[in-house]
Order: structure tokens, then C-alpha cells, then sequence
């Protein structure tokens, strides 16, 4: 059997004295797109702030790729191929939307193979070729969502998490950004995605993980998960 890309095993982290994740356990395979669910306050991004290095692990253990990252740093993270586009984008608001994206490649080494992956960024999202120059604070959240993930896949990652893909934006942007990670994902890229909106996620990708008071209660195919009772209840809104 093949080892999987992402392998997260009892995982236990928190903030301060406050525990939040208690044993999360699920794996990610190569080329797979997965969502993260759960109520507000689960700890979906309490895992992916976890995963990226920015939080302690107190236990447990994660591998990628065969590796133990396991408390290494986000820098070291990033540089192993899981990159974390966090909620609220955190562009460079005074940067042009290049530079925004160039500073995604900054751990990068194929520095010749950099401006052929920021083209092809322009061509995935046409409307940041037509805002290049524009200071990414200026544009619109849906435009901004887009030069978040684009910065990230600048640093040519093999896992992309992103949190709270739709949060705030009009269904039609949604539409574009669920379109260009469907493309980046047939080109092999795997997803890691944290979505308040359950059905989106839902559509997005193949596999679903539900995290219930930060431990995992569900994990099965988004198609098995979307017609449970128990998970259109309490997150789909369907009584
Ligand atoms: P949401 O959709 O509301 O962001 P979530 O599932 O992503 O939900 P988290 O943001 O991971 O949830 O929060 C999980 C718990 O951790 C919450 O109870 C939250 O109050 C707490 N928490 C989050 N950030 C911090 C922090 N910096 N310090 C202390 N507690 C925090």
C-alpha cells in the first residue's frame, strides 16, 4: 500500500493552559482534496495553525511524505511542501499583487522555474494579470482570496490548506476559486480545505473530516457525509 501524503496521528495542541485538540487522528493521500468541517469553535483552525508549525503539537505525531514534522517550525514546514493560506488572507496590503505573489517563492531555490509558475498563476486567475500592479489592499476579498492562494502555490507546495475559503464572498467568486483549485488539484496538488459553508465543501472535494469539540466524529466521502442525517442536521441546515 502506498503511505499516504499527509499522516496525522493522534494529534493534541492548544493554546496556553487551554487544550483544544484532543487526539485527532486522519490522513491525506497524494493528490486527494479533503475538507474540514465542523462548528464554530471546533478547532479546524486550531489543526491547520497546528499542522503549519505555528502551534505547539503536545503530543501526537504528523509525517508528510514520510518525514516526522512533527514541532518543526513553519519555515521548515513550508519548506517540506504544506502551505497555509490563513483566514483573513494576510496579504502585503501596500505590496503590488506581483509582489505579493513573488513573496510566496522566497524559500525557493529553482529561481529560473519562478517566473513561469508566477505566469502561470496570471493565467489560473486572469483578473490579478489585469491587477498586477495594484496594491493587493485594494482589491476586492473575493481578488484577494485569489492572490492568497496563488501566493501560496507559489511556494510550489505539494499540500494546500486554506482556511475559510468562502468566507464573505459572492457565490459567482466562490464558483471561480472552487474552478481553479479543481484545475491545481488535476495538475496534483492535494487540499486541505476549512469551509464554514458545509455544502460547498462539500462539492470541492472527495473526502470530508468532521471535527466535533476538537476531536474527529466523521471522516467518509463527501457523498456519504452529504446525505447523513446527523451532518445535514447539525451543519447543513437541512432538518
Ligand atoms: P471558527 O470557524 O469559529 O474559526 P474553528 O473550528 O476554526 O472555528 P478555532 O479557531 O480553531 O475554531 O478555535 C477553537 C477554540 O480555540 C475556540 O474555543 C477559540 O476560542 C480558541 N482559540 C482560538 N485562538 C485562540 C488563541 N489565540 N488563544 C486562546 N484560545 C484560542
Amino acid at each position: 500500500m502506498v503511505d499516504p501524503l499527509l499522516s496525522v496521528k493522534n494529534l493534541m495542541s492548544g493554546y496556553g493552559d487551554i487544550q483544544i485538540l484532543w487526539g485527532v487522528d486522519f490522513h491525506i493521500n497524494e493528490g486527494e482534496a479533503v475538507c474540514l468541517v465542523g462548528a464554530n469553535g471546533a478547532g479546524k483552525s486550531t489543526l491547520l495553525r497546528t499542522l503549519s508549525g505555528l502551534l505547539r503539537v503536545r503530543s501526537g505525531q504528523i509525517a508528510f511524505m514520510g518525514q516526522d514534522l512533527t514541532n518543526r517550525s513553519p519555515r521548515q514546514v513550508l519548506s517540506h511542501g504544506i502551505v497555509h493560506v490563513p483566514e483573513g488572507r494576510r496579504l502585503f496590503g501596500p505590496m503590488s499583487v506581483l509582489d505579493n505573489l513573488l513573496t510566496g517563492a522566497y524559500l525557493r531555490t529553482d529561481r529560473a522555474n519562478i517566473r513561469h509558475d508566477l505566469e502561470r498563476m496570471l493565467d489560473l486567475f486572469p483578473i490579478l494579470a489585469e491587477r498586477r500592479h495594484q496594491a493587493a489592499g485594494t482589491l476586492s476579498g473575493g481578488e484577494q482570496q485569489m492572490c492568497a492562494i496563488a501566493r501560496g502555490i507559489m511556494s510550489k507546495p505539494k499540500l494546500l490548506m486554506i482556511d475559510e475559503l468562502s468566507l464573505g464572498l459572492a457565490p459567482k467568486m466562490v464558483d471561480h476559486l472552487g474552478e481553479a483549485l479543481q484545475k491545481v488539484k488535476r495538475e496534483g496538488l492535494s487540499l486541505l480545505l476549512v469551509e464554514q459553508d458545509v455544502a460547498t465543501a462539500f462539492e470541492l472535494t472527495g473526502r470530508g473530516i468532521v471535527l466535533d469539540s476538537g476531536r474527529v466524529s466523521l471522516i467518509g466521502p463527501t457523498e456519504e457525509l452529504s446525505i447523513n442525517p446527523m451532518v445535514q442536521q447539525a451543519y447543513m441546515g437541512i432538518a
